[in-house]
């Protein structure tokens, strides 16, 4: 008998979505945080097209547009002048497979707000102020001792605790990769009143560094970033090159940009998600949103074995996943050493997949392979697929002449032709048809 059947430890975005994606398949678990109450700062404030997606899926996508805005232009000053750049966030319109194109600006503490929400409308609630101290294994499950006293047994533990990871350390796996600046960057989120709120300004030769200082979705409040803390201030960094004050400093801190990751990310019971597997650099807004879909792969394939599935299943989330960090990581490293302004199809995750995964089977159809996401197309009775997707099963989309193609329960395409699929059969299935045009147009 276990206490529980999963223990998350760190309810960042990579924590909360995997509650999420728990407690909706009705599975028991405790998800715990060291931090007394909910973490402060803008951070993560880019959320790529297929976290959108997910959040769609997740039930959350209102809410996180309402939270948020498109990603503004940018404004260089240089001395005198300034000149008026596109957006990182690109201004692309919605097609019928692609609703969500453009990067959404959210603070985190935003994004973690609604998915807290969204957890707690499931019946989760986050245990603040209860760190993991240690872990270790049982022939069958995990044992964990919490800091309230707590010796607690669960079937698997998750460590989604962010970059200084004690799950990770307790299993002695090591961050490889490297550190991309000896000296640590500044971010910040600063009001200031008299500031244009509308671009995203940047003084690319402030004394001591580069500044930036993008709007937020809250009036008169910018994130401040820059590659060092101001040593004269940030108060008067700021004044020096805007001319502006600043009202008021509501949370700062600094973070040394690194690219480093593991590379295993399960140890018999006990698995690595998020920043805890993975540290990318802000460049690109990858970080947060690697670390949801991580979250996103790995929950129903949890709640799929504890439901009496092969455990074997649980291995497809380090082959799936792993290969996706590592490409994220590179991209990531590539834009902070160029500094490109370059986003779009590259970052916006859309295109990453899980075509070599043993549960991906079948011929490709057209520009689909198996493996790919699912896009979303318009069905034969007028709704959208991502509508019959929305929720914890998988779904069969069926042509008129036959084809079938069976999607996950988070969005890839697990076969094609109908092959059987090894790992998760069983699952409950939606049933749904289309025509073979508008899936060729996909
Ligand atoms: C300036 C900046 C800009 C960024 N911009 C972007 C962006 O635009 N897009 C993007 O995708 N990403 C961005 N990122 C990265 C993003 O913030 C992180 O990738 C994201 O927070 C990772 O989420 P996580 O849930 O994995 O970890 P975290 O958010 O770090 O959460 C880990 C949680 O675990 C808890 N914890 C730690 N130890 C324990 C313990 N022993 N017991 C219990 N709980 C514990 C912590 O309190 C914390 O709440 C940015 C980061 C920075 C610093």
């Amino acid at each position: 008998m276990y206490d529980t059947q999963v223990i998350i430890v760190g309810a960042g975005p990579t924590g909360l979505t995997l509650g999420i994606e728990l407690a909706r398949r009705s599975i028991a678990f405790r998800l715990i945080d060291i931090a007394k109450a909910p973490a402060p700062g803008s951070r993560g404030k880019g959320i790529q097209p297929r976290t959108l997606e997910v959040f769609e899926d997740l039930g959350v996508i209102s809410s996180i547009l309402a939270a948020g805005t498109p990603y503004p232009r940018l404004r260089v000053h240089l001395g005198p002048l300034s000149l008026r750049l596109g957006s990182l966030g690109g201004r692309k319109q919605a097609t019928e497979r692609v609703p969500y194109p453009n990067l959404w600006l959210v603070p985190q503490y935003r994004t973690e707000e609604v998915l807290r929400h969204r957890l707690a409308q499931l019946g989760g609630q986050v245990e603040f102020g209860t760190a993991l101290e240690q872990v270790s294994a049982r022939e069958r499950g995990v044992e964990v001792h919490l800091s309230s006293g707590e010796l607690v047994t669960a079937e698997y533990l998750i460590g989604c605790d962010g970059g200084r990871s004690s799950v990770r350390k307790e299993l002695g796996l090591a961050l490889r990769g490297e550190t991309l600046d000896t000296e640590a960057a500044f971010v910040a989120d600063v009001n200031i009143e008299e500031l244009d709120h509308t671009d995203w300004h940047v003084w690319p030769f402030a004394k001591g560094g580069s500044i930036g200082l993008c709007p937020l979705p809250e009036p008169s409040l910018f994130q401040m970033m820059s590659p060092r803390k101001p040593a004269e201030g940030i108060d008067l960094a700021i004044h020096r090159v805007s001319g502006c004050d600043v009202t008021q400093i509501v949370w700062s801190s600094m973070y040394r940009p690194a690219v480093r990751m593991v590379d295993h990310l399960r140890v018999g019971r006990i698995f690595l998600a998020g920043d805890a597997a993975h540290l990318h650099p802000p460049t690109g807004g990858q970080g947060l949103n690697t670390g949801v879909q991580d979250a996103y792969n790995l929950g129903w394939k949890l709640a799929h074995v504890l439901r009496g599935g092969p455990e074997s299943l649980l291995d497809t989330y380090e082959a799936e996943r792993l290969p996706v960090a590592a490409a994220v990581l590179g991209l990531s490293k590539q834009i902070y050493r160029t500094r490109s302004l370059k986003r779009g199809d590259a970052t916006n995750q859309l295109r990453l997949h899980y075509r070599t995964s043993m549960l991906s089977s079948g011929k490709p159809f057209g520009r689909l392979h198996p493996g790919d996401r699912m896009p979303d197309i318009r069905l034969a009775d007028g709704t959208r697929l991502f509508d019959a997707m929305r929720g914890t099963h998988a779904t069969e989309f069926t042509t008129g002449d036959g084809t079938r193609i069976l999607i996950r329960p988070d969005g890839y395409i697990a076969s094609i032709g109908g092959q059987p699929v090894a790992g998760f059969a069983g699952e409950p299935t939606h049933r749904v048809n289309g025509s073979r045009t508008s899936l060729e147009c996909s």
